[in-house]
């Protein structure tokens, strides 16, 4: 795995944009139906199982974290509160490579075994996540 610093060609997709615009539009329509008073979503698998879906305490995550309560928010649903952040990291990111129009970060020359090893890190952060939230909540 190598991680480069290149300028992305005219002809491919500009991630950074996508990503930028796709997380900050979700999050003003989010906080804009929160603020209409509009009603909140309910779990369909929690609604037909009576268990947290992996998902389950996300808005409330949110909620917490926009007021400051980290720890609440990591109650709700730790998985998803990292994944806030990282987010937020992501984006400060775009918005800077975006304004400075300088090159993008890539990962590059991904062995099968580096492949792998992400794709059971995932699933085993999922599982533990929803572990977490069977017992907890
Ligand atoms: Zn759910």
């Amino acid at each position: 795995m190598q991680l480069v610093w290149a300028r992305p060609a005219q002809t491919t997709v500009d991630y950074e944009l996508v990503f930028l615009v796709a997380t900050v539009g979700g999050a003003a329509g989010a906080a804009t139906w929160l603020a209409l008073g509009l009603p909140w979503p309910h779990c369909a698998f929690l609604a037909l199982t009576g268990h947290p879906c992996l998902t389950c305490g996300a808005t409330r995550a949110a909620l917490q974290l926009s007021h400051g309560h980290l720890a609440a928010a990591l109650h709700f649903n730790p998985l998803v509160t990292l994944g806030y952040f990282a987010i937020a990291i992501f984006d400060l990111y775009a918005l800077v490579v975006l304004i400075g129009r300088a090159p993008r970060l890539r990962i590059v020359r991904l062995s099968a075994r580096e492949k792998a090893a992400v794709r059971i890190g995932v699933v085993a952060l999922l599982a533990l996540n929803w572990s977490y939230l069977l017992i907890f909540t």
